[in-house]
């Protein structure tokens, strides 16, 4: 059962044709994702120059809406501080829960579309596996 704002498109978009899925060089991180009750698997890679993500990429498989996400969130993040990288995923989970506030939603630019998902508890797992996966990778979780 999907609501029609969640096949909306940036998530149609970042699903048809992911551009952050993909191996990277030399990953100084790589951490697996596992969410058992979808059956989404992915594997983290992120590639780090000093407190700065220089690059990242995922591999694995998943529902849409895992894989969107995880896609949305490396596009994100690239170039940015670790230390920022935490500060979004913190919002990015918080808004899942129906917890953040509007001006933190929008700093999450295009990962605010997935907002709605916030009112759809099956999925909210999916949604939240490549961002608890990057809080892990840093040993903040
Ligand atoms: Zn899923």
């Amino acid at each position: 059962m999907e609501s029609r704002s969640f096949y909306n498109e940036i998530l149609t978009e970042h699903n048809v044709s992911p551009y952050h899925k993909h191996d990277i060089e030399n990953p100084d991180i790589v951490l697996e994702g596992v969410n058992p009750n979808c059956g989404d698997d992915i594997w983290l890679k992120l590639k780090c120059d000093g407190d700065i993500i220089a690059d990242a990429g995922f591999t694995g498989d998943g529902c849409a809406v895992s894989q969107a996400s995880a896609d949305i969130m490396i596009g994100l993040i690239i170039g940015k501080k670790k230390e920022e990288a935490l500060r979004l995923a913190d919002i990015f989970i918080r808004m899942i829960k129906g917890e953040a506030r509007e001006e933190e939603i929008d700093s999450l630019e295009e990962a605010s579309a997935l907002r709605d998902v916030a009112h759809m508890p099956a999925r909210v797992k999916c949604a939240v596996l490549g961002w608890h996966t990057l809080e892990e990778a840093f040993g903040n979780n």
